[in-house]
């Protein structure tokens, strides 16, 4: 297979002309508990064919409820667990087994990856996909963008589709069966939104943006109002509101905003922090979350932004609640070394980073210099520190006693 870039559609790099397509939502959404036993004819509608891809876990709790259903709709079925992951390897074989089981529809089933695996196979072999969320975890179900991997877990690129799914169906039964650790990330995933979209997009008048920026800060006073509760009540109705946040409402502001409202640092620091191996037990979300914490570090540390200070300090307060890393040492990182926090900054900061849409430069030493430093006291802020190497090996070995 050749570079999954070349046959892009070319929607993505025209967000200068006045024409802009969008991808706001999947055709459809079903949502209820116990809804996926009755989806049959909504997917046989799809295709007859269907090639289910999907980690282990969620085959194994999902395939035997699609099973006997598509069976009644004399669908033939196949599966793949090669979609676990979302690599160019992945990607081969899963197409591999298209072709072999002559496919004519893709189901995507599980987490951020394995649905992400399940859009991009779809795409790439132009068949309509379902995709099945089997925990709270990120919008991947929503999306019309799927982030590829390394075989060693490390962000490579991410590639936007040229459709959201067509069908999202949202099983509260199903996402219940997932650790809540799951939910948790997905609550810190979605929290990036507003403090993301409110930097790339915040100053935009246009229409659809600025919907979008509110949808986000909405979405972070829904999280606020509604995790911990949510948390201490799984199946509950105020648990279904927050899956319904991080699953379906994080995605619409994505497809509401559209090319222009895009991750900054938060998902920046992400990216840098997959390269580190010792990170990868740590989900997408708690390091989203982390990087949150990093991106408001350096608006208070570079531009002496004290509402950036006054959000970190109001979220540490509710990390600490929800249990969301606060730290690199929350992350199981408190073992790597001086180099590596490095080399994590400078793959956070290459050219074509979205770190780069701050309203300010950033270099590897400051964002060094702020991932050390994200449960720092309000008044601790000094900004020639940031220049300062020394400053930052003192930061990050304190970090470590
Ligand atoms: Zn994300």
């Amino acid at each position: 297979m050749t570079d999954l870039h070349h046959d892009l559609p070319q929607l993505s790099t025209k967000t200068r002309s006045t024409s802009v397509l969008l991808m706001p939502a999947p055709a459809q959404v079903m949502r209820g508990q116990g809804v996926l036993r009755q989806m049959g004819a909504a997917i046989a509608r799809l295709g007859q064919r269907p090639l289910i891809v999907g980690g282990d876990r969620s085959l194994a709790i999902v395939a035997p409820m699609l099973s006997p259903m598509l069976e009644q709709q004399s669908l033939q079925l196949a599966q793949t667990n090669d979609g676990s992951t979302c690599t160019e390897a992945s990607l081969n074989q899963m197409c591999q087994r298209v072709e072999q089981h002559q496919a004519d529809c893709i189901i995507g089933v599980g987490g951020g990856k394995a649905l992400d695996a399940a859009k991009l196979l779809a795409y790439h072999c132009r068949l309509p996909v379902v995709t099945i969320p089997t925990s709270g975890a990120t919008c991947a179900a929503w999306t019309a963008l799927s982030n590829v991997y390394s075989d060693q877990g490390a962000f490579l690129y991410d590639v936007p589709l040229s459709q959201c799914p067509n069908l999202l169906i949202l099983d509260y039964d199903l996402i219940q069966t997932a650790p809540p650790r799951t939910l948790v990330a997905g609550i810190g995933d979605a929290l990036a939104k507003w403090y993301e979209a409110s930097v790339s997009s915040g100053h935009s008048e246009r229409t659809l943006l600025v919907t979008a920026v509110q949808q986000a800060r909405v979405l972070r006073d829904l999280l606020f109002q509604k995790a911990i509760a949510a948390l201490q009540a799984p199946g509950s109705e105020v648990w279904q509101d927050v899956v319904d946040a991080t699953v379906l409402v994080a995605g619409m502001i994505g497809g509401v905003g559209g090319a222009q409202c895009r991750t900054v640092a938060a998902h920046a620091v992400h990216n840098g922090l997959t390269h580190l191996l010792q990170g990868h037990h740590t989900l997408h979300g708690e390091k989203v979350a982390y990087g949150i914490l990093v991106q408001l570090r350096l608006e208070e540390m570079v531009m002496g932004n004290l509402l950036a200070a006054t959000a970190r300090q109001q979220l540490l307060k509710f990390y600490e609640d929800i249990r969301l890393p606060q730290s690199l040492q929350d992350l199981g990182l408190n073992q790597i070394t001086l180099s590596e926090l490095q080399r994590a900054a400078e793959i956070a900061c290459q050219p074509n980073s979205d770190i780069h849409r701050l309203p300010f430069e950033v270099t590897p030493t400051q964002l060094m210099a702020a991932m050390v430093s994200t449960t720092a006291p309000m008044s601790s802020s000094p900004a020639t520190s940031l220049s300062n190497p020394s400053r930052i090996e003192m930061s990050f070995r304190s970090q470590e006693v």
